[in-house]
């Protein structure tokens, strides 16, 4: 413990202030937030798998929803529903709960305040809030300040690549224990996550825009509002920590290049990075230890993913729609990936996949 040492997290979304609760016992924490107000505006559909309650207890009234069912449609218009057990959250206010958690730790909190620049001569760091720009002196400097990281660039030249998420809140009909998953070939997919019998989240990843997708959101119903962000595509080059600047969650790509699911992989991050600091570990190791081999193989089938045809997704749902394959999907734990992808190479017809 050394409440002399500072430490400056950008970023109040779930990474920086997970990062803050957990170094606050220890260290000198503030945290710093560009917007107002934590937890908005919102650009997630906030679905996670119950892991979330290995990283942090989730309360009963932050879950908006339970699916049962993912059901996975082809482009022919077939689909296979495959039994699952996720959560999804109220993405604003779980936010916000993780965040009162540091405060309540002994962070110190400032809204409306921007990174602008680090000096890594003098350890000073340039913020701007409203029109006055001010610098303090840190010790230590974490990015968790999401895809577009500003401090990212004082770790690494690399850049990430992203696709854009898009996502609207629409009224309509919607069964409420199943989340739609639509492929979309030259782009990411298309997913309809229901809040309950009348709203959904319903949005599409993509780099080149196609009017296509927006009329597919509005044919579900009225829309109420809509979202956008970027979602990373895993770097496994990418350097995380340089001297006493690191960053974490978003801004490090640690997120499924498959679904872009980065809560609960940015949280495992933020735990990897605040026991390196506390036990003097390397942190470009210690987070690999906890996630690499699961991001690098999102990342490898994302990969393959990019490049299959209409034929191949309509091919890919008949085969998962087989008893036997359906059912090792359903047995084994999806946040164990490597392990589901080694039970499916099994099956000659999807072993094919690997060599595409
Ligand atoms: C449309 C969409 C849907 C998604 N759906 C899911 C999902 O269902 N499940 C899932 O697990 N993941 C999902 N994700 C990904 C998930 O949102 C991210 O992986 C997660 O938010 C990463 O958390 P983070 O704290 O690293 O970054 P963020 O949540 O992006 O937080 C970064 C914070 O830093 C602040 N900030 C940025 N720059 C500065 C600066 N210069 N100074 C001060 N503050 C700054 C931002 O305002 C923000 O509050 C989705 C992403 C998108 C775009």
């Amino acid at each position: 413990m050394d409440k002399t040492k500072k430490i400056s997290i950008i970023g109040a979304g779930p990474v920086g202030a997970y990062s803050a609760y957990l170094l606050s016992d220890h260290y000198d924490v503030s945290i710093y937030e560009e917007h107002k107000t934590v937890g908005n505006p919102v650009q997630c559909t906030g679905i996670v798998t119950p892991r979330i309650n290995e990283v942090i207890k989730i309360p009963h009234e932050l879950i908006v929803n339970r699916i049962k069912y993912a059901r996975i449609n082809s482009p022919d218009g077939n689909s296979v529903k495959i039994k699952i057990d996720d959560i999804i959250l109220d993405r604003g206010a779980f936010d916000r709960h993780v965040f009162e958690k540091a405060v309540e730790k002994g962070a110190k909190a400032h809204l409306n305040t921007r990174f602008v620049d680090y000096d890594v001569k003098t350890g000073n760091v340039k913020f701007k809030s409203d029109d006055k720009e001010f610098t303090k002196h840190t010790d230590i400097l974490i990015g968790a300040d999401g895809a577009a990281s500003r401090v990212r660039s004082h770790v690494t030249k690399r850049k990430v690549e992203f696709y854009i998420g898009k996502q609207a809140t629409v009224e309509g009909n919607f069964e409420r224990e199943i989340f739609d998953v639509y492929f979309n070939v030259d782009g990411f997919f298309t997913w309809v996550v229901p809040e309950n019998e009348s709203i959904a989240r319903i949005g599409y990843g993509y780099k080149k825009f196609d009017k296509r997708y927006d009329d597919f959101v509005k044919s579900y119903g009225k829309i109420l509002g809509y979202q956008a962000g970027p979602i990373p595509m895993f770097n496994p080059m990418l350097r995380t920590q340089r001297g006493n600047v690191y960053i974490a969650g978003d801004a490090a790509s640690q997120i499924k290049s498959t679904t872009g699911g980065g809560i609960i992989q940015g949280m495992l991050g933020a735990k990897a990075l605040s026991e390196s600091i506390i036990k003097n570990k390397n942190y470009e190791i210690e987070w690999r230890k906890k996630l690499f081999k699961e991001l690098y193989i999102h990342e490898k089938i994302r990969n393959k993913l990019d490049r299959f045809s209409a034929k191949d997704y309509n091919e890919l749902v008949g085969i998962l729609s087989k008893e036997k394959i359906r059912h090792t999907l359903e047995k084994t734990n999806r946040d164990n990936f490597s392990k589901v992808l080694i039970q499916l190479m099994k099956e000659p017809k999807l072993f094919k996949y690997a060599f595409k």
